[in-house]
């Protein structure tokens, strides 16, 4: 077995949790990632979920949320920490085969962004306060949050080298997935 097998197989989610610091009160507890002061975070028996980012994993991708350090150093201090004998020494430098992207794929990522941005300037618009007593509407103010960094997502796709799009889809699979069901829903409204 890999350190990281082992490691997943001895230890379980939620001891791994509370360890890392989280508190988890009914299976959930708030997400690492941003503010979340009603908990958002699922905590299953062999991985976690976060309904508000769409973030999720197993204990060695918590643990490198948290420490900050790479999957590797993640399992290694997980592993010292619940004392797993780790017996491989071999150093393992790609955890598992990322899935792989095609043409078609990165297609839909910059379709979803690319839509996702003209939802928030229609929303910058449509739901901007007309006076400083009007209401102020959620989406209006989620749009102001998130439309500069979704431009910036969306110009990634014209500077970037081919395989840093790649990666960049990889690692941004539970934000694509957030924003898709939020055009699904502005959609079926
Ligand atoms: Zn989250």
């Amino acid at each position: 077995m890999s350190i990281f097998e082992e490691v997943k197989s001895a230890v379980d989610m939620r001891s791994a949790a509370e360890h890392l610091g989280l508190t988890v009160r009914n299976g959930m507890c708030s997400c690492p990632l941003h503010t979340d002061r009603t908990p958002s975070m699922k905590i299953y028996d062999d991985h976690f979920h976060c309904f508000s980012c769409g973030e999720h994993g197993d204990v060695i991708d918590l643990a490198q949320i948290i420490y900050g350090t790479s999957a590797y150093e993640a399992a290694k201090s997980l592993a010292s920490d619940f004392g797993i004998a780790v017996n491989n020494s071999r150093p393992i430098l790609k955890r598992r085969t990322q899935p792989k992207i095609t043409a078609e794929d990165e297609k839909t990522a910059y379709r979803l962004i690319d839509s996702y941005v003209h939802l928030l300037e229609r929303h910058l618009q449509e739901y901007a306060p007309r006076s400083p007593d009007d209401y102020v509407s959620i989406l209006f103010v989620q749009a102001l949050h998130e439309i500069e960094l979704f431009r910036y997502y969306r110009s990634l796709f014209y500077e970037q080298e081919y395989s840093e799009r790649i990666a960049f889809i990889t690692e941004h699979g539970g934000m694509l997935a957030r924003i898709e069901r939020a055009l699904n829903r502005t959609m079926a409204a």
